[in-house]
């Protein structure tokens, strides 16, 4: 089943066109790499494609489950299973991760007919979420984000991930400053949510991530179109060669 199609997109912010006749096509079950140079367009792709409202389209379609994408607010977009880990992830001062998972996760419920968590089960199920990704229990009391190293603020990304259960997961450079121990969390966050039902959209600078979180394919894309497709060798050949070829 085709998850996401992306068709012929353009899209334009500050009077500058930043994604050009851009096509993906994401099917259910698959995990999908984006590689291209800093500048390229990938952070604008995630952002469109999580709704967010600085980015004008000025051209082509995005269909999700079918349905028309662009016409669905953020909120609607993250109900139906849409799930964007920023690159810079922001801070919400005054507001525990424990508080801010509860809501996000009873909102979707409530946007699926399921009954509410309480805050006492949710604490349970964070926990256990927590435990399985070998996230210290300790920084759940505290502020999203406020304060976290990069490593930290990324594994909240992974956390809240493993919670809300997405559809879709867009990843953005979700390794980007990450060490090792980092990087192998968010993978087993990664891995472990992927199924048959769901897909994920990487995108990524390096191929380190990619030897954890194996693609089904790589889109090589530069200056705001994709240029390439292939399977994971192409991601081991562009970093050896560069996006040289490609501009
Ligand atoms: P990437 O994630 O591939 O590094 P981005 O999508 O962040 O690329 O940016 C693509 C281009 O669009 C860059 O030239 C960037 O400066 C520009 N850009 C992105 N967001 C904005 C914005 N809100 N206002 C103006 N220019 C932007
Ligand atoms: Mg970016």
């Amino acid at each position: 089943m085709v998850l996401l199609e992306v068709k012929n997109l353009c899209v334009r912010t500050d009077g500058k066109d930043i994604l050009k006749d851009f096509n993906l096509k994401i099917s259910a079950g698959e995990v999908h790499a984006i590689m291209g140079p800093n500048g390229t367009g990938k952070s604008t792709l995630a952002y469109v494609l999580s709704g967010s409202e600085r980015y004008h389209v000025t051209a082509g379609q995005i269909f999700y489950k079918n349905i028309d994408l662009l016409e669905l607010s953020v909120e609607e977009r993250a109900h139906e299973g849409i799930f964007l880990a920023f690159q810079h992830p922001v801070e919400i001062p005054g507001i525990t991760i424990s508080t801010f998972m509860r809501h996000a996760l009873n909102a979707k419920r409530a946007h699926q007919k399921l009954p509410e968590i309480s805050t006492l089960g949710f604490v349970k199920i964070l926990r256990a979420k927590a435990e399985e990704l070998h996230i210290d229990a300790d920084i759940l009391k505290r502020a999203v984000n406020v304060g976290f190293s990069g490593g930290e603020k990324k594994r909240m990304e992974a956390l809240q991930m493993a919670i809300l259960e997405p559809t879709l997961a867009v990843l953005d450079e979700p390794d980007s400053g990450l060490d090792i121990d980092s990087i192998r969390i968010m993978a087993a966050a990664v891995n472990r949510l992927h199924n048959t039902d769901n897909a994920v959209l990487l995108v990524t600078h390096y191929q380190r991530l990619l030897e954890y979180i194996v693609p089904d394919f790589v889109h090589i894309m530069v200056d705001g179109s994709i240029k390439e497709v292939g399977g994971y060798t192409l991601a081991l050949s562009v970093e050896k060669d560069g996006y040289g070829k490609y501009v």
